[in-house]
């Protein structure tokens, strides 16, 4: 994998542009690779912008492809999604992140949150309570340094979403809202739900400093966030202009290359050692 190089992914043609044929291999490859073991869990740091220290890591799954190397899961998650897949996927991600976390611990690393994406067919599943139950119980992690997060899209069957939220807040762990700002709902409509974090997109970051609506998008973000007592975190900080205008308006975290990429776990380490600053 290292060989290959992080950014070096490999070319894997999209889909649309595949043959039927193709799609075919390409779903059956993607079933194969969990009984092969071919995901892995890579981790990108999330900062706290007063202190400047880490105070999370965000799992993020790749396929170790043995043939095309590293595929990112914009290629393969919407199919992992209609195939189903993304429930085993979703599963061993999240008990990959608390296992790894827990290690972490045992070595001395201070405790930090660790964020786990979950897809819109997890969130709709009825065991998704009891299998965070049991993945917290087996792994050892304590709840509340468990964060899953979701989307707007996923809050759509209101009803739904707050009887699965408050189930998952019970348990102790975190909520956060991903993507937040590209979906229809408001901060009214949020305020109904159980949620501890929002995640302003990337897309309002990426021009934060040249783009006055954007900047004033977010500054409101913040403003009312606050007034509702979320937390928020901008995703996708790349400069460090964009790091003193998010300090200037007061944002709580920030996550981006500017800070690092996600990195396998060893990696994150070794780029990271003061994770186990006490
Ligand atoms: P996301 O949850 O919004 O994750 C952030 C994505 O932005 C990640 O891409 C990350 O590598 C990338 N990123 C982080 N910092 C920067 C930056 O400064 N600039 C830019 N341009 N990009 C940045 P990644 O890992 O390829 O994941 C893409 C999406 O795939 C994720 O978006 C998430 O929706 C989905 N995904 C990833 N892992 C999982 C998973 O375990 N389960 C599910 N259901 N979805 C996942
Ligand atoms: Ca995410
Ligand atoms: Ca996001
Ligand atoms: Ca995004």
């Amino acid at each position: 994998v290292k060989e290959l190089g992080r950014n070096n992914y490999s070319i894997y043609s999209p889909l649309e542009k595949d043959s039927t044929y193709e799609q075919l291999i390409f779903e059956n490859d993607l079933r194969k690779a969990l009984e092969r073991n071919e995901f892995t869990v890579y981790y990108q740091p999330k900062v706290n912008i007063q202190t400047g220290k880490i105070s999370g890591i965000e799992a993020l799954v790749r396929w170790i492809h043995p043939e095309k190397g590293i595929i990112p899961p914009g290629k393969f998650i919407s199919i992992a999604e209609e195939t189903g897949l993304i429930i085993q996927i979703g599963e061993f991600v999240l008990r990959t992140a608390c296992r790894q976390v827990v290690e972490w611990q045992k070595n001395g690393m201070h405790p930090i949150i660790v964020s786990v994406n979950l897809s819109t067919k997890q969130f709709l599943q009825t065991n998704l309570v009891k299998m965070v139950e049991e993945i917290l119980y087996e792994t050892g992690l304590a709840p509340s340094q468990l964060e899953l997060e979701i989307t707007e899209s996923m809050t759509v069957d209101f009803n739904q979403a707050i009887t699965t939220l408050n189930h998952l807040k019970q348990l102790g762990i975190q909520i956060s809202v991903d993507d937040f700002g590209t979906g229809y709902s408001s901060l009214n409509y949020l305020r109904m739900l159980p949620i501890d974090r929002l995640k302003i997109d990337r897309s309002f970051i990426s021009d934060i400093t040249t783009n006055a609506e954007n900047a004033a998008i977010v500054s409101t973000i913040l403003t009312m966030a606050y007034n509702l007592k979320l937390d928020v975190i901008a995703e996708g900080v790349e400069e460090e202009n964009q790091v003193d205008f998010l300090q200037k308006i007061n944002c709580d975290e920030v996550q981006g290359y500017y800070f690092g990429h996600p990195l396998p776990a060893d990696e994150l380490e070794q780029k990271f050692p003061e994770i186990y600053d006490k």
